[in-house]
């Protein structure tokens, strides 16, 4: 098969096809999982053109691998990027990016409601490098351009946050960002690209835990960052040499799953929902946090940059944590558990999991009730889900 156009191609046909046109061993028609550390060359003319770049090829696994490199290629179409490249993991994408773009006596502007271990690298790991770091109240867009006025080589945007769904100005903020000369990098790990796509709103990298809805079935690590053809170079040169490679075998599950991406995302927007829905008008609900209903604060700017509103929400229960602890084991479809993205709905008090680490008034502060419940919604029957909570809301 030879290069394809992209240029009208509906994102279910691109999380099929994009990066299958190489051709592999005996022309097997499925992407192989190359399990091998190195290539062999036996002529050292050629081995020397690829070891330089200027013949396409692979040298050693822990900077490229056939199967790696199909997952990048996917990931670059679906998110419209000049190029990409992968990692072991979300963080390890994560910390590459930030400390490949930032150095000594620079200056990062980010929000208060990153995803935890990132939150962690702004608060402890990058002041170690005399990295200034400001972290914003996350929906105020104002202070949030005040704190670039003051100086940012770095703005660091996600969006919708976690665990409280609040939703950022993308295209304000990153046209902001810009026109000081930051660097704009987006998680886009809850929106996914079938939802939200940041580098068309202007920006200049954006970021993906693979480990979530990419791979979607909650059995590989994975992370990529996806931008222009420069940053990505210096990123892929820093990652090659502290070793956050991505391994061949989870590549292939990422791939295997990424097919399926639209399918997925549609069903777990749609149950999402519906589900926020069921929940919003339920009496032993306190509140539910989800951009897609109608009254949500972030729901005007969402659907201005999002297609769909993503699978993920969160809802408090009245009563405090007692009622999350009976409602949880009664719910009897559903992980109990910390990841979320995958095909299975998937439960996790904040209190006990992504902000376990955090005091109450630290979690208040952020505006997140001791009730909260944070719901991955899988893509089994809405109506199971609904009768399930229901049933599960009895025990309260
Ligand atoms: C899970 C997650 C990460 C980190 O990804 P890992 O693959 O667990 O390292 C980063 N950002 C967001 C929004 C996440 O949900």
């Amino acid at each position: 098969m030879t290069d394809k156009n992209w240029d009208n191609i509906d994102q279910a046909t691109m999380a099929v096809w994009a990066g299958e046109e190489k051709t592999f061993l005996e022309g097997c028609a499925q992407v192989p999982i190359v399990n091998s550390v190195s290539y062999s060359h036996d002529d050292v003319d050629e081995w020397f053109e690829v070891a330089t770049g200027k013949r396409e090829g692979h040298i050693y696994s822990r900077n490229t691998n056939p199967t790696v490199d199909v997952f990048e290629e996917k990931m670059r179409v679906l998110e419209g990027a000049e190029a990409a490249t992968s990692f072991s993991t979300g963080m390890a994408a994560i910390s590459n990016a930030l400390f490949t773009f930032l150095s000594p006596g620079q200056r990062v502007v980010s929000t208060k409601d990153t995803y935890g271990g990132t939150s962690v690298v702004f608060l402890e790991h990058l002041p170690r490098f005399g990295v200034d770091v400001s972290l914003v109240e996350t929906t105020d867009m104002d202070a949030i351009e005040a704190e670039v006025d003051k100086g940012c080589d770095l703005l660091y945007l996600e969006t919708p946050t976690n665990p409280t769904m609040k939703v950022l100005d993308l295209k304000r903020l990153i046209a902001y960002g810009k026109e000081r000369g930051a660097i704009v990098i987006v998680d886009n790990t809850f929106a996914t690209p079938i939802n939200q796509n940041p580098l068309a709103l202007g920006a200049d990298l954006v970021v993906h835990s693979a480990t979530k809805f990419l791979g979607g079935h909650s059995d590989a690590m994975g992370g990529i960052l996806c931008g222009k053809e420069d940053l990505i170079k210096k990123a892929y040169s820093f990652r090659e040499i502290n070793g956050a490679s991505l391994d061949a075998n989870s590549a292939y599950l990422l791939l295997r799953g990424l097919k399926t991406l639209k399918l997925r995302v549609k069903q777990q927007n749609e149950n999402a929902l519906a589900l926020a829905k069921y929940l919003e008008g339920h009496d032993k609900v306190e509140k539910v946090f989800y951009p897609g209903l109608e009254n949500d604060p972030g729901h005007e700017i969402a659907k201005g940059q999002m297609r769909g509103f993503t699978g993920m929400l969160s809802f408090s229960l009245k009563g405090g944590f007692d009622s999350v602890r009976k409602f949880l084991p009664s719910v009897k479809y559903a992980h109990r558990a910390a990841h979320l993205g995958g095909v299975e709905t998937i439960l996790g008090p904040p209190r006990t999991a992504s902000h376990v680490e955090l005091t109450e008034e630290q979690r208040a502060a952020l505006g997140i009730p001791e009730s909260l419940i944070r719901c991955s919604v899988g893509i089994e029957d809405i109506d199971d889900i609904i009768a399930d909570f229901e049933q599960a809301m009895k025990s309260l």
